[in-house]
């Protein structure tokens, strides 16, 4: 852009030279919609008349650079605050701001130029049982979030009185400033970007705009998730401010100790006692599962420590199809307490048994020998 070619703002705009602010961007409105970017993809001539006039603007709805314009005209402000080439549309421009403030209520103030706050992340820790996290479950969770003030609408004024235009930012929100070539702008401190500074609070909202509340969510929680497990609600978090988006809700998964099953991986750990007399001579035990009641046949000579597995009885997988077993692991209870007739009959018994009943004893005192010898 020559400035030697520079048309007069007032002309851009198509106002006189004492219009007020509310003309100033009623025009701008006006020619930044006929001209939009996005209304007219690929047309040179609009997209001129757009750069134009938001220039025009940028420098008319200020009341001090209107001022040094009309005494000086275009000397006074070029180079000034401008960024010079690389004048773009996407989010992060120098004019984004004004943007988000003309077209916030019109264009509902997305489209990646908005310069709304998001809001916050939320994490809320969810327990649940151990059958819950294997079979999923679906729960009713109450989550804060910042409702809209009744009383003054959202504004934060008080009732009668409004919210004015943060004169440091001109209500975007955003200041500029220069810094070598390049022009950066920063969140207003005076008005916190918000653009707009209420002198008189609403007394509901202390001029917030906005109460805490609660919201009842239904989490949909899936089969197989673990402690750790992070499930991500979109959208629930804490609200957006100036048209931002939702922050996104995350729920912390810790699942209850069980008082038989232990996991690991996706298999189900059962740990079951039976006597040396079971073990020995065999037996029928009803082992639990996550689904009831299994009946299984332990062969007489069991040792302590055997696993065995039941197929598919374990966790469903959360990643893909299929399920994880249940591992059965044999505990041989030694006998404790016993009194004097219980011991005479183990006496005895040891006596009538030779070392032929105990062969893993046996092997393993052979190898002591050999070793000690
Ligand atoms: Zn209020
Ligand atoms: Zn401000």
């Amino acid at each position: 852009m020559a400035n030697g070619e520079k048309r007069d703002y007032y002309e851009v705009l198509g106002i006189h030279r004492n219009a007020s602010e509310t003309e100033i961007k009623k025009a701008f409105r006006k020619l930044a919609l006929q001209h939009h970017p996005d209304k007219n993809q690929g047309d040179k001539d609009a997209e001129e008349k757009f750069k134009e006039a938001t220039e025009a603007y940028e420098v008319l709805s200020d009341s001090q650079k209107r001022a040094q314009y009309d005494q000086f005209g275009h000397a006074s402000v070029s180079g000034a605050g401008f960024s010079g080439g690389g004048f773009g549309f996407g989010a992060g421009t120098p004019f984004g701001d004004i943007f988000s403030d003309i077209f916030g209520d019109i264009l509902g103030g997305g489209r990646g130029r908005s310069h709304g706050r998001r809001g916050d992340d939320l994490l809320y820790n969810m327990e649940i049982t151990f059958e819950e996290a294997a079979f999923g479950v679906e729960k009713k969770i109450e989550v804060p979030f910042a409702k809209r003030c009744t009383v003054c609408n959202g504004s934060g004024a008080k009732p009668g009185s409004e919210p004015k235009v943060c004169p440091s930012c001109r209500g975007a929100g955003q200041v500029r400033y220069q810094q070598g070539f390049f022009s950066v702008s920063k969140s207003c401190g005076q008005c916190n970007g918000e653009g707009k500074i209420v002198d008189d609070p609403c007394p509901e909202c202390r001029g917030k705009g906005s109460v805490k509340d609660t919201k009842t969510l239904s989490i949909k929680v899936p089969g197989g998730v673990e402690t750790g497990t992070r499930l991500k609600s979109s959208g629930d978090g804490g609200q957006g401010l100036k048209g931002g988006p939702n922050g996104d809700l995350y729920v912390a998964i810790h699942v209850k100790d069980h008082p038989i099953f232990q996991r690991e991986d996706n298999n189900v750990i059962c740990e079951f006692p039976i006597s040396f007399i079971q073990a020995t001579l065999g037996c029928e035990i009803d082992v639990p599962t996550l689904e009831g009641k299994v009946s299984m046949k332990i062969p007489e000579g069991t040792q302590s420590g055997k696993v065995y597995r039941l197929k598919g009885k374990g966790i469903p997988s959360l990643q893909s199809y299929g399920r994880g077993d249940q591992l059965v692991v044999i505990r041989v209870e030694t006998p404790t307490n016993l009194n004097k007739k219980q011991r005479e009959l183990l006496e005895e018994f040891s006596r009538i048994s030779g070392e032929e009943i105990h062969p893993m004893k046996k092997g393993f005192l052979d190898k002591v020998m050999d070793f000690l010898t």
